[in-house]
């Protein structure tokens, strides 16, 4: 990863003042290819490159910091700037109903996210909800949106598919308008490349509804094509938005700065599971940190805070905060978490990327399995071993995989990931980004 990369130059770069032209020339090739392992497209890298070097030539290297660490920070501060700062919602100020166009290529995630954006307007907006269908092409793709529009809670309004799109939404307005909804969501035909015919179609429908959003629908598996689906429907569309789906896969989402540069919209939303939940509002600096590979922990917090028991959480962050040692109580109360939260899939692309490796592989009954298995054997130990899992030792071992019903090396491989997390937690400790960055120093 780039951090790995750069730790090792941060190493030859110390007790310099200044940053140079050399020091630059060798960080950029680093950040270059990090970059472009993340799938950001080619020219969007030239670009990003060409404006850090600009910051950073000759900044002054504050304090503590290296050269090498002081570079960092710039790439870091420039890559979530240009993903856009700070985090920003569906805009629904028009008269209602406000009306929202999804656009984007057929299995971007279009519907999946109409349902998801429509529960999220009901729960954190309190917004009265309507979803059309606009896809006449197929049949099961109307009957799709019914679906899942009835799992969110919102309504659906029903389309033929004989009827024509533009026919379709101002039907669908018009029932919105007379039955007072706040908000129409309007779903739209797949395209499963640029077409003209259907970049046409989508442009009349715009016009002819005049969305207050219209959202750009993009998977981040696609990679370095991204862009060219973006240019494309930047052309046909004025768009106001973009949610990034499958953040949940193993891509470093290098699409988002792709498609944030090409299209000049903000990335509003993420997706992260097929579930109707799995929706997050954009942050463009942790996203910054997972193109750079650091692994995407503030979210893996917050993961864990939302769980359900609110005052473990609360006590275990503040037991991080102060710095005490994270201890196997600790660890249950976190592991019977995730199991509140329903099940540690949802928390598997949050972890560091050499840990999420290890676990793409494993299957995920068996991981619940090995859940209620951890719980057994430390609920086997005493209460002093919980608090001093250093003290387990081999006979202390033998003991507690007898009690629990399980071979010796179980109870390895539980200490072991026991210290896998406390690791991370003394990492968190320090506090984001920067703090690890100054780390890497030394
Ligand atoms: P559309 O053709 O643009 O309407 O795409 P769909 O909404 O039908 O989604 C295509 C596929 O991607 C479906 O199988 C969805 O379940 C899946 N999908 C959509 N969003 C996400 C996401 O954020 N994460 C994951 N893992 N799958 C998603
Ligand atoms: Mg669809």
């Amino acid at each position: 990863t780039l951090t790995d990369r750069l730790s090792r130059l941060v190493k030859t770069m110390r007790g310099q003042a200044r940053i140079t032209e050399d020091n630059v020339q060798e960080m950029m090739r680093e950040v270059r290819m990090a970059l472009l392992e993340a799938d950001v497209a080619l020219p969007v890298v030239r670009d990003f490159i060409a404006r850090v070097k600009e910051k950073a030539l000759g900044a002054e290297v504050v304090g503590s910091l290296s050269p090498g660490q002081a570079l960092v920070g710039i790439v870091n501060k420039e890559l979530a700037a240009t993903m856009g700062e700070g985090v920003s919602d569906i805009n629904l100020a028009a008269q209602p109903p406000a009306v929202i166009l999804m656009a984007g290529l057929q299995g971007a995630g279009k519907t999946t996210t109409t349902a998801k954006l429509a529960k999220h307007l009901i729960e954190k907006r309190k917004k009265k909800v309507l979803t059309v269908s606009a896809d006449v092409y197929r049949p099961a793709a109307i009957e799709q949106l019914k679906t899942v529009t009835r799992q969110a809670g919102a309504e659906w309004f029903p389309s033929t598919a004989s009827d024509k799109p533009v026919d379709i939404a101002n039907a669908a307005l018009d029932h919105a308008r007379r039955h007072y909804f706040d908000v129409l969501l309007v779903d739209t035909a797949g395209r499963l490349a640029i077409d003209e015919a259907l970049m046409k179609e989508i442009a009349d429908l715009h016009a002819a509804i005049k969305p207050v959003e219209t959202l750009f629908v993009v998977d981040a598996m696609q990679g370095q094509d991204a862009i060219n689906t973006a240019r494309a429907f930047k052309e046909a569309l004025p768009l106001t938005g973009i949610v990034l789906t499958k953040m949940d896969g193993d891509s470093r989402g290098g699409a988002a700065l792709s498609v944030r540069q090409v299209t000049g919209a903000p990335i509003k939303f993420a997706g992260v599971s097929e579930k109707i939940d799995g929706l997050e509002v954009f942050d463009a600096e942790r996203h910054a940190g997972r193109i750079l590979g650091m692994g995407d922990i503030v979210a893996l917090v917050e993961e864990v805070t939302k769980g359900v028991d609110m005052a473990a959480a609360q006590k275990l962050a503040e037991k991080v905060k102060s710095g005490d040692a994270f201890d196997l109580n600790d660890f249950l109360s976190q592991i019977s978490q995730m199991k509140k939260m329903g099940g540690l899939s949802g928390l598997m692309d949050k972890l560091p990327t050499q840990m999420t490796a290890k676990a793409g592989q494993v299957d995920m009954d068996k991981a619940e399995r090995d859940v209620r298995r951890m719980e057994g054997i430390i609920c086997s130990m005493t209460p002093l071993e919980r608090r001093k899992p250093d003290l387990i030792k081999a006979t202390r071992k033998r003991r507690i995989a007898a009690g629990a019903g399980v071979h010796v090396q179980e109870v390895n491989r539980l200490l072991n990931q026991f210290e896998q997390m406390r690791d991370m937690m003394k990492k968190m400790k320090g506090g984001g980004m920067m703090k690890m960055m100054k780390r890497l120093g030394g």
